[in-house]
């Protein structure tokens, strides 16, 4: 082969090479999605290929078109974008830019790459157009999710503490309030048992729309979970001030609310309000005081809205700590009975003694009942409480009835949550089997509110006992309904007489004249009578000469240890 020949060949080679390169480029950028600008700077030449038509209805020539194509680009986006495309002007050679094409909604990736020749002078530019509008829809999705709840729209938790920060920083730079209010619907779980959880959520999401008309620059609300949500208020005032929003809430809340089956929920709300800088700084610490004073709002009668104040902070704080407490207390049995003595007015013999717990904390020594049994009450621990109180106060009695035998009988306190127990009379009756009581020894004490709520299920337990032989005696009377009319409906054996009455009689006339005309009402239905909370010897004169059956109180004795009641027993 001659070197002609050779070199010949050699071209052919290369030309079939170049030939099969362009072809595969050619290829690549038809099938590609993506639409491209090639543009030659010496020749001042454009190109268009790739998917071009499905980007743009008109085409390229010279480079200065290239510039039309900013038209297509929403208004927000075309700096970034301009400079983008003329990235030659920074030198650059790449650059990058997402944008939102105006008509279509596209999202669209820019790519622009610059090739530079001598005394770097731009010789050759391509410009790539990506749509990324699936990724870039998902992405706001996922910014979407991070930010707003999806139920109601409104902003979540993260995102309503993150403006709550901004506004605290700038209400500590201009020296304003920032008021923190928390809004929970009153009873929302017997909508959501009652109605199903798909109306729920309609009502959680109605609500959520109406409280969304307050937000503003300076008004940020928001959707915790369920049917709780929090709004913020800078400098609150006038239309903005917390007690015209709540004014607002509470007139909406007076109409109902329509579900899409087209019923009518009509629904209560209650709020709690923290506000900066009184109640706190700290934005979390502000969010759960508004939760804790909510909470006690509805603790004392939902429908209604409650300011922060640092008592009711400690108060919580302490119902807390003891709630904690309690249970280690339970499981360890730190408790102890204590007996107070009753004596019959006119004789002065003992009548017999109350089981009053006490609480023994290795911290803070002796907690009284009124402290904790409305906690036990409130968790349920009072059932374990309840069932060993009668457990050990009954052993108690056994063992002095053997050691003194003297008449006198036992009696205690039964919560209404023990009442309600299915398992109450069962289990009472064996544990007075178990240490062979005589059941007519025993009374139980009930207050008006144990029968309030469940009065049917309550008075049929009251008659099985008492047909076992139990006697009964209503505690408190005079504090509660106290309706002598319903009395005598009533499976009772005795009434024991509040201290407010005892403590009120001697000097006040209208008190005087309800005390007798109990003592006479009660003497015919056939009820014995008890004076609590007995204090003077004046008290017990005038008790006398109504004919007032049994006093107790600190005059004639405090709640006492066993040892005492022992001491007391063996004169
Ligand atoms: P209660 O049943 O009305 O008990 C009488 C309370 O009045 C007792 O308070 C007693 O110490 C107090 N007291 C008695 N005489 C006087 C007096 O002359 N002056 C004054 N100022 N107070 C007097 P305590 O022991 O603190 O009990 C408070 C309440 O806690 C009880 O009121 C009762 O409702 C509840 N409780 C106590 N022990 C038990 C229990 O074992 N089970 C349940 N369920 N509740 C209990
Ligand atoms: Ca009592
Ligand atoms: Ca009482």
């Amino acid at each position: 082969m001659n070197e002609m020949q050779y070199q010949v060949d050699l071209m052919n080679a290369m030309n079939e090479k170049l030939k099969n390169d362009q072809k595969m480029m050619k290829m690549i950028i038809e099938t590609s999605t993506s639409a491209f600008v090639y543009y030659n700077y010496d020749r001042d030449e454009a190109r268009v290929m790739g998917d071009w038509e499905n980007y743009f209805d008109f085409t390229l020539r010279r480079i200065g078109d290239l510039q039309r194509v900013i038209e297509y680009v929403d208004e927000e986006y075309r700096d970034e974008f301009l400079r983008c495309i003329n990235l030659e002007r920074q030198g650059l050679e790449h650059a990058v830019a997402t944008v939102r094409f105006t008509g279509s909604r596209k999202w669209v990736e820019c790519e622009a790459s610059m090739v530079y020749g001598a005394e770097r002078k731009p010789a050759d530019k391509v410009v790539r157009f990506k749509d990324v509008t699936v990724i870039n829809d998902k992405n706001e999705e996922l910014k979407y999710m991070a930010y707003y709840d999806g139920l109601t729209g409104l902003y979540n938790r993260n995102y309503f503490i993150s403006c709550l920060t901004e506004f605290i920083n700038r209400a500590r730079t201009e020296n304003r309030e920032v008021a923190v209010i928390f809004v929970d619907i009153d009873d929302f779980k017997n909508i959501n048992d009652g109605m199903g959880l798909i109306i729920g959520d309609e009502v959680v999401m109605n609500f959520g729309q109406f409280l969304s008309e307050f937000a503003s620059d300076t008004v940020i609300v928001s959707h915790f979970t369920g049917d709780m949500y929090c709004l913020a208020v800078y400098d609150p005032c006038g239309q903005t001030s917390v007690e015209y929003i709540y004014s607002m809430i509470r007139n909406r809340t007076r109409q109902p609310f329509m579900t899409s089956d087209g019923r009518e929920i009509n629904i209560k709300i209650t709020s709690g309000v923290a506000m900066y800088p009184d109640a706190s700084e700290n934005v979390l610490e502000l969010i759960n005081y508004a939760e804790i004073v909510m909470l006690r709002a509805k603790h004392d009668g939902k429908d209604s809205i409650q300011y922060f104040d640092a008592g009711l902070l400690s108060e919580f704080m302490g119902n807390l700590n003891i709630e904690n407490k309690l249970r280690d207390a339970i499981y360890d049995m730190r408790f102890e009975m204590y007996f107070q003595p009753q004596y019959e007015a006119a004789s002065g013999n003992l009548r017999g003694v109350e089981a009053l717990i006490r609480w023994k904390d290795p911290d803070e020594g002796m907690i009284a009942p009124s402290q904790f049994i409305p906690l036990a009450e409130k968790n349920g621990t009072i059932v374990p409480i309840g069932q060993w109180v009668i457990e050990d106060s009954i052993r108690n009695y056994m063992q002095w009835k053997q050691d003194y035998n003297k008449p006198f009988i036992l009696s205690i306190n039964i919560s209404a949550i023990q009442y309600r127990r299915e398992d109450f009379v069962r289990n009472l009756i064996d544990t007075i089997e178990k240490y062979g009581m005589n059941p007519s020894d025993l009374e139980l004490e009930i207050t008006e509110t144990a029968l309030i709520d469940n009065y049917k299920d309550v008075t049929e337990k009251l008659k099985i006992l008492r047909d076992y032989g139990i006697r009964i005696s209503m505690d408190d009377f005079g504090t509660g309904y106290s309706s002598l009319s319903y009395l005598k409906s009533l499976p009772i054996d005795t009434l024991k007489i509040d201290k407010t009455f005892v403590d009120t009689v001697l000097e006040d006339d209208n008190t005087n004249i309800i005390m007798e005309s109990i003592m006479g009402m009660v003497k015919r239905l056939g009820l014995e009578t008890v004076a609590e909370g007995v204090e003077t010897q004046e008290q017990l004169d005038y008790l006398r000469s109504i004919n007032c059956d049994n006093v107790q109180g600190f005059l004639t004795g405090r709640p006492q240890t066993v040892a005492d009641i022992k001491k007391l027993l063996n004169v």
